[in-house]
C-alpha cells in the first residue's frame, strides 16, 4: 500500500522543527524511525499533509548522565541504547527491554521517543519508563515542560502530548547501585509484540523490600502501574507467597484487548506469570 501525498521536511535543528510544527499544526506529523507511523500512513489511519523528519537533528541523539539523571535524546535508536556503556553500567533494565523489541531491522531505525510517543500499549518502553520513574521533556515553539511517565499515557494511541510539541528528551533517575531489575516478556515468536510483559525494579533493606516498581505491557489500553501489587510488597520480606499474592493483585487491574495473541483470561494469567518471573529475577540480581 502507498501512503497519501505529503510534503517532506528534514530540519537540522529543534527550533526549525518546532517552527514547522507551529506553522502546519494538525496537518503535520513528526517522523522518527517510521516503523509505526509509516504503516499507519499506508493504511490511511494517519494522513499528514506535512511530514517533519527529525532524523537530521543530531542534538536529539545522545545518551548522557547529568546530576544523577540519565538523559536520552528522543531520536536515540534501540540499537544505540543496547550498545551504550553508560546504560550497561547504570540502567541495564533499559537494555534488557530494548533487546526484546522486534528484530535488528526495527531496532536500528526505531527510536525510544517514537516508541513512547506512539502510545501503543503493546510497545515496551512505556512500561519500562513507569518502572524506572522516568519523565519526558516536551517542547513547543512557545514553551518547554517536563511530564512524568506516570500519567503520560491516557489511552490507546493517546498521550498528554499536544500536536505542536516534540519530545526532545527522556530523563531517568539513575537507579541506586545494586538495584534488582527485570523485564520479563512473553511473545509468540521473535519479532512479536508482547502477549504480556512485566517490568520490575527492586531494592531490599536487609530482608525486607525497600523499593519496588511493577509495570505491565499490553494488558490494558495503556501500560499499567501495578500500585496495589507494589504496596503489598513494601516493607515486608520478599517470600514466594508474597510474590504470588502481588502477581494476583497485578492481574486484578488487567483489561487486555482480545486478539490473535489470546483471550483476556489467558493474557491476564500471563501478566501474573510475567510479574512473578520479573520479581524473582530482580531479587536474584540485587547487588550485581
Ligand atoms: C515488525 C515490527 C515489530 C515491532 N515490535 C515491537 C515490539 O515488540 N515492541 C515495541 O516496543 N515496539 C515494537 N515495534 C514498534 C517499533 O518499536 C517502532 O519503532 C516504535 O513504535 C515507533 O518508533 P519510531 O521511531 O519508528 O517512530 P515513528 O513510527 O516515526 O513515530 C511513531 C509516532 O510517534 C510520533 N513521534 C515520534 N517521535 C516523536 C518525538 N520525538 N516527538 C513527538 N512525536 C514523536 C510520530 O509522529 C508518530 O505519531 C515493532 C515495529 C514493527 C514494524
Amino acid at each position: 500500500m502507498i501512503p497519501g501525498n505529503f510534503e517532506y521536511y528534514a530540519p537540522a535543528s529543534i527550533p526549525d522543527a518546532l517552527g514547522l510544527l507551529k506553522k502546519y499544526g494538525d496537518e503535520a506529523k513528526v517522523l522518527a524511525g517510521g516503523h509505526s507511523l509509516l504503516p499507519m500512513m499506508k493504511m490511511r489511519f494517519a494522513q499528514p499533509a506535512h511530514l517533519i523528519d527529525l532524523g537530521k537533528i543530531a542534538e536529539l541523539k545522545s545518551i548522557r548522565e547529568e546530576g544523577g539523571t540519565i538523559r536520552i535524546g528522543a531520536m536515540t535508536s534501540e540499537n544505540d541504547l543496547i550498545w551504550s556503556t553508560l546504560l550497561q553500567t547504570k540502567c541495564p533494565l533499559l537494555i534488557e527491554g530494548a533487546r526484546l523489541i522486534s528484530d535488528p531491522q526495527v531496532r536500528y531505525r526505531g527510536t525510544i521517543g517514537g516508541d513512547i510517543c506512539h502510545g501503543d500499549p503493546g510497545n515496551d518502553h512505556p512500561a519500562l519508563m513507569l518502572a524506572l520513574g522516568a519523565s519526558f521533556v516536551l517542547r513547543s515553539a512557545a514553551s518547554e515542560r517536563v511530564v512524568a511517565a506516570d500519567g503520560f499515557f491516557v489511552g490507546t494511541y493517546a498521550t498528554l502530548m499536544q500536536p505542536d510539541e516534540i519530545m526532545t528528551e527522556i530523563r531517568i533517575p539513575v537507579p541506586a547501585a545494586g538495584t534488582g531489575y527485570c523485564y520479563s516478556k512473553l511473545k509468540r515468536k521473535v519479532g512479536d509484540f508482547a502477549t504480556a510483559a512485566a517490568a520490575v525494579t527492586l531494592r531490599m533493606q536487609g530482608d525486607t523490600v525497600a523499593q519496588v516498581a511493577i509495570a505491565l505491557t499490553n494488558v490494558g489500553p495503556t501500560p499499567l502501574k501495578a500500585r496495589a501489587a507494589e504496596d503489598s510488597l513494601r516493607s515486608k520480606p520478599l517470600t514466594d507467597a508474597a510474590i504470588a499474592a502481588a502477581a494476583n493483585l497485578a492481574m486484578s487491574i488487567c483489561e487486555p484487548a482480545v486478539d490473535q495473541r489470546g483471550d483476556a483470561e489467558y493474557k491476564t494469567a500471563m501478566a501474573g506469570e510475567m510479574t512473578q518471573r520479573a520479581l524473582r529475577a530482580a531479587r536474584s540480581r540485587i547487588g550485581r
